[in-house]
């Protein structure tokens, strides 16, 4: 069974205590990812294993799955994008210990335990998002068809009428 994930979490204890945490997170909990989405219904499966490397490192490592809607920069149209993060991140606490970090960590600073877990994994799902999402499949893209037309001047000018356009269809 497959609970929500805990809002919080302190990473340091988790990580002494070897714990792994299995559950959902909605979409709309990840505040900064939704602005670049076209949806924000779902839900995204997410499993956290908190450990200690050999080398002594607290470490948070993991994986987030889903469907994402993004919006094609081609024909400005929906398209399904699925979410398959795997992240393996250092726990330090002072921004100076990150030299000490293996390759294998990616950084993560704690600055405030608990942790809020849907911050943390809103970072990992925006690292992985393509800066311009196009549809793989050209034939769901209505962009190569003969209603294409460039963005207007209005449009690039301003990228924050696009964000409007977001919001009133959330
Ligand atoms: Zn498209």
């Amino acid at each position: 069974m497959k609970d929500h994930l805990p809002d919080r979490l302190d990473l340091y204890a988790a990580a002494e205590a070897g714990r792994v945490i299995r559950g959902r997170i909605p979409l709309v909990s990840l505040t900064r990812v939704l602005p670049l989405t076209v949806s924000g219904e779902g839900e995204l499966e997410v499993v956290l294993e908190l450990g200690r490397g050999q080398e002594g490192t607290r470490y948070l490592a993991g994986s987030i799955k889903g469907m994402l809607e993004l919006q094609c920069q081609r024909c400005l149209e929906s398209m399904d994008y699925p979410l398959d993060v795997r992240f393996r991140l250092g726990l330090v606490q002072d921004p100076d210990d990150v030299q000490y970090l293996t390759d294998r960590y990616e950084p993560l600073i704690v600055t405030a335990e608990p942790a809020l877990l849907a911050e943390v994994l809103a970072d990992e799902v925006l690292l992985t998002l393509p800066i311009a999402p196009l549809h793989e499949d050209t034939g769901n893209c209505r962009g190569v068809t003969a209603d294409y037309h460039a963005p207007d001047s209005a449009q690039r000018d301003n990228p924050f009428a696009v964000l409007e356009q977001l919001k009133q269809k959330l």
